[in-house]
């Protein structure tokens, strides 16, 4: 069945790559970046490689954007079957907590996890039984990996966005609405360089399963289509 799906962030990395995959098993997408120059060039290349993508300009840090967005889904689409939280940061300062700056705490928990709580809320009501939020997380997030001194506020950003999914999908399962969150492993992108040991090919595929795949759990914590812990 031909499902309607939001992916945020998807003007390159695994975000894009989730479109380009979910596009071509003939679902319709919308791909929002924060940038509109970025995300309409994307989507012009998309549409040389034969794909017809349809656009949106989000800055999932906004919430005036997210209400818009909600509103244009409505107005343009009528309902969203599916939306990817997929747009995140990882401050400069990466392997520091401290001293403690409240401009990028704000900046990396509005866009990491308040974001996709906001946009979760404001889309849901477009949602009907079956509708699925994936949220895109990272093992630097989970309680079962030590903590590596790597982008320590990024790690307690994604444990944040893993509780968020736990609650969202217990006050949305009563709707039908699933709730899920997953850790696409260390992929080549301009997050995760190029020394990871992922492809984007490789990284996007558990999204596009739980997207798409049937009889798919929710309020869980996924990696390679396998359930890990949080
Ligand atoms: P990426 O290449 O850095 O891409 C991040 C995307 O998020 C870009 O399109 C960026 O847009 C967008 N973005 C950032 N802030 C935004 C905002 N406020 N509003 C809207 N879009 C925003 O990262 P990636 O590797 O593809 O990561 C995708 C997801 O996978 C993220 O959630 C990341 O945490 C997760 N992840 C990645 C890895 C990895 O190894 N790569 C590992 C674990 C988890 P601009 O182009 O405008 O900056």
């Amino acid at each position: 069945m031909n499902k309607i799906i939001l992916v945020t962030g998807a003007n390159r990395g695994i975000g894009l790559e989730i479109v380009k995959q979910l596009a071509k098993a003939g679902h319709t997408l919308i791909l929002t970046a924060r940038d509109e120059v970025k995300g309409r060039e994307v989507i012009a290349k998309l549409k040389q490689e034969g794909l017809t993508v349809y656009f949106i300009q989000l800055d999932v840090s906004n919430r005036n954007q997210i209400i818009k967005t909600a509103e244009e889904i409505k107005n343009q689409f009528g309902k969203l079957d599916v939306l990817i939280n997929n747009a995140a940061i990882m401050p400069r300062t990466n392997d520091k907590l401290f001293p403690v700056d409240e401009n990028i705490i704000m900046d990396v928990m509005n866009t990491n996890a308040w974001g996709p709580l906001y946009l979760t809320d404001a889309v849901t009501n477009l949602m009907s039984r079956g509708g699925r939020i994936v949220n895109i997380s990272s093992g630097g997030g989970s309680f079962d990996e030590p903590v590596g001194g790597w982008a320590p506020l990024y790690c307690i950003s994604k444990s944040l966005l893993n509780t968020i999914t736990r609650h969202a999908d217990y006050y949305l399962s009563p709707k039908g609405i699933t709730v899920n969150t997953m850790c696409p492993g260390w992929v080549k992108t301009d997050m995760g360089g190029q020394g990871a040991n992922r492809s984007v090919e490789h990284g996007a595929e558990t999204a596009v399963w739980l997207a798409t795949a049937e009889n798919i759990p929710g309020g869980k914590f996924w990696r390679d289509k396998k359930e890990i812990p949080w």
